[in-house]
């Protein structure tokens, strides 16, 4: 390509160059490209400046392309003749309103389409808000949830329901505050939690409260046309309210009726209550037996099998002291494992199987277990104490007492 007058833009011309006719620019320019010194250019054009600018004063190429935007034409930088092209194709821009075809240009045009499609997003954006909100309004709408009734209430439901009231009331008893702001644990193990919070909502007597916040919620629409949607909230994040109605038309003394449960009068409460401290105590179990392994590094998920063998040591065992048969399981598991006698993985696998056959062992020859204390991090959750204290008024023998029917 033969470098001419009509093919460079002269329009924003150096002002080292302004001396020079188009003429001479041009004979220039070709002698650079043509090899000659550029120290003699410099010299015998009078230009001031030094070797390595000339080329960068150089007026830019014209490229026969207008710009997409003003219409104006398309220029292109003369590149140093040691590249093997004269001109850079990729760095082509418009010669009046700086227009390039790249993503992050920043001309005038494209400043303010880039501006433009923002306002639409945030108001699409608002929009989408809006009918969220719209939707969680009809759907959580008190007036459309069937209210439960006091009295039908499960002594499961009692007792999860004082659980969770005693954790998260309000102030002002109206609302129940989201979960994660529990000061304490709910229940031993995080799976015990859902199942407690999951029970009372999936029997509708917790409902999500329009409290909560817009993000709490997800919703995901079943249908093009929007009309079927499925919502699902963040059981922890989410404010709920109460969904049972009092018998006797008395909402504070149902409050209290909820929060400081009296069944001992209730059918079946002494089957119930054996059951609960049952799963109460596994979960205590699995709780110890986690932070425990925890501790020294082991990674480890209980299945099935660890659940056998903490059912089973609970039929002898109080759970303070299968808190002992788990700390030397532990123990011996990682003095072996350090001893270099088995890997890491054996060693934590070891440890379920230590526990089992330490507990056939004691049971067997009739052994005394020690009786081991709760840990500091690991205090008594609220479903223990309200089982235990309130409920059973046992209190710490639901710790140091295997679970038994005749309590
Ligand atoms: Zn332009
Ligand atoms: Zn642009």
């Amino acid at each position: 390509m033969e470098i001419s007058i009509n093919n460079l833009d002269f329009s924003n011309l150096d002002n080292k160059l302004s001396h020079l006719s188009k003429e001479k620019i041009v004979e220039m320019i070709t002698s650079y490209y043509e090899g000659d010194k550029v120290k003699e250019l410099l010299e015998k054009y009078e230009i001031d400046t030094n070797t390595s600018n000339l080329v960068r004063i150089f007026p830019p190429f014209l490229n026969g392309e207008y710009c997409m935007k003003c219409g104006s034409f398309i220029v292109m930088p003369l590149e140093s003749r040691s590249y093997s092209n004269y001109f850079n194709n990729s760095q082509k821009y418009c010669s009046n309103c700086g227009h390039q075809e790249e993503s992050f240009c920043n001309c005038e045009f494209c400043k303010k389409e880039k501006m433009e499609a923002k306002k639409l997003e945030e108001e699409r954006q608002k929009k989408l808000v809006e009918k969220k909100k719209q939707l969680l309004c009809n759907h959580y709408n008190e007036d459309y949830w069937e209210t439960i009734l006091e009295s039908d209430l499960s002594l499961e439901d009692r007792l999860y329901l004082a659980v969770v009231l005693r954790g998260a009331l309000s102030e002002d008893t109206s609302y129940i505050e989201p979960l994660e702001k529990i000061e304490g644990e709910i229940a031993p193990t995080p799976e015990f939690e859902v199942e407690i919070v999951k029970t009372l909502t999936g029997r509708n007597i917790l409902v999500p409260s329009l409290k909560s916040k817009v993000n709490d919620f997800e919703i995901e629409y079943l249908s093009e046309d929007e009309e079927q949607y499925k919502i699902t909230y963040y059981i922890y994040k989410v404010h709920y309210r109460l969904n049972v109605m009092p018998e006797d038309a008395d909402y504070s003394a149902m409050i209290k009726r909820l929060m400081y449960p009296d069944l001992s009068r209730e059918e079946g409460f002494q089957d119930f209550c054996y059951e609960t401290w049952g799963r109460v105590a596994l979960n205590e179990c699995l709780q110890y037996l986690l932070y425990q392994m925890h501790r020294v590094g082991y990674t480890f998920s209980p299945g099935d099998k660890t659940l056998r063998v903490f059912e089973e040591l609970l039929e002898y065992f109080s759970v303070s002291q299968i808190y002992s048969i788990i700390y030397r399981s532990v123990a011996n598991s990682t003095q072996r494992y350090q001893a270099k006698e088995i890997t890491k993985i054996h060693a934590q696998n070891s440890v379920i199987t230590s526990c089992e056959s330490y507990g056939q062992r004691a049971i067997a020859q009739g052994w005394k277990l020690t009786y081991y204390a709760r840990l500091r991090d690991l205090p008594e959750t609220y479903i223990s104490k309200v089982l235990f204290t309130s409920i059973m008024q046992i209190a710490e023998l639901g710790f140091t007492e295997k679970p038994t029917p005749d309590f």
